[in-house]
C-alpha cells in the first residue's frame, strides 16, 4: 500500500475532508499546513500572529515557516517509527516542493502517490462560499484561486514529471470520491 502521499488541487476541491477520511481508515498522519497555521493564529503564538494577516488576505504565508511547521512534523513521525503521512495543502508552489524533496532525502523517503484533485471553477466557488470560513469571502477566494493558478498548478508538471501523478475527479458524494482516492493507494 502506498503510505506517503501528497494531496494537489486547488482551494474547495476537498483535500482537507479527503485526506483526513483517508488517514483514519489507513492509520497515516495527516498533516495540513492550513490547519496547523490556523491553530497557531488561534493560539496566539509569535507564529500566527505573523501569518494571521498572510492567511486573510488569501496570500501564502511564508515558504520558512511553513517548511519549519512540515520538518519538525515528519521527523517527529520518521522517529516514531517511520509510519506514512498525508500531507494536505503543502508543498503550495515550486520551492517548497523542491525543499520537501531534500528534507525527505534526509530522513530516507519518498512521495509514493500525488492525488490531483479535479474540480470545476463554479463548484470550487459554491463550495467555498457555503463553508463559510473567515478566508472565504468572494474577493479573498478569488485571490486564492489565482494564487492557486499561479504557484502551486505549476506543481501538476513537476509531479507529472516523476511520474507520480494520479488524477481524481473531486465532484460528487464525499464517498463517492473517497473510494476513487482509495483505489489509488492500493
Ligand atoms: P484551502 O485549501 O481552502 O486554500 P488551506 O487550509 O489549505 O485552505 O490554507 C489556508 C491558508 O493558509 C492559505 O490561503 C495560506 O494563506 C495558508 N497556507 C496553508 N498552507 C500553506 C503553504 N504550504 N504555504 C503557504 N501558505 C499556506
Amino acid at each position: 500500500m502506498k503510505q506517503r502521499v501528497l494531496f494537489l488541487g486547488p482551494p474547495g476541491a476537498g483535500k482537507g475532508t479527503q485526506a483526513q477520511l483517508l488517514a483514519g481508515s489507513r492509520q497515516l498522519l495527516h498533516l495540513s499546513t492550513g490547519d496547523l497555521l490556523r491553530a497557531e493564529v488561534a493560539a496566539g503564538s509569535a507564529l500566527g500572529q505573523e501569518a494571521a494577516a498572510v492567511m486573510a488576505r488569501g496570500e501564502l504565508v511564508s515558504d520558512a515557516l511553513v517548511l519549519a511547521i512540515v520538518r519538525s512534523r515528519l521527523e517527529q513521525q520518521a522517529a516514531s517509527g517511520g509510519g506514512g503521512w498525508l500531507l494536505d495543502g503543502f508543498p503550495r508552489n515550486v520551492p517548497q516542493a523542491e525543499a520537501l524533496e531534500s528534507l525527505l532525502e534526509e530522513l530516507g523517503q519518498q512521495i509514493e502517490l500525488v492525488v490531483l484533485m479535479e474540480l470545476d471553477d463554479a463548484v470550487l466557488l459554491q463550495r467555498l462560499l457555503g463553508r463559510g470560513r473567515e478566508d472565504d469571502n468572494q474577493e479573498v477566494i478569488r485571490h486564492r484561486l489565482e494564487v492557486y493558478r499561479d504557484q502551486t498548478a505549476p506543481l501538476i508538471r513537476f509531479y507529472g514529471d516523476r511520474g507520480l501523478l494520479q488524477p481524481v475527479d473531486a465532484s460528487g458524494e464525499v464517498e463517492s470520491v473517497s473510494q476513487r482516492i482509495d483505489a489509488l493507494l492500493g
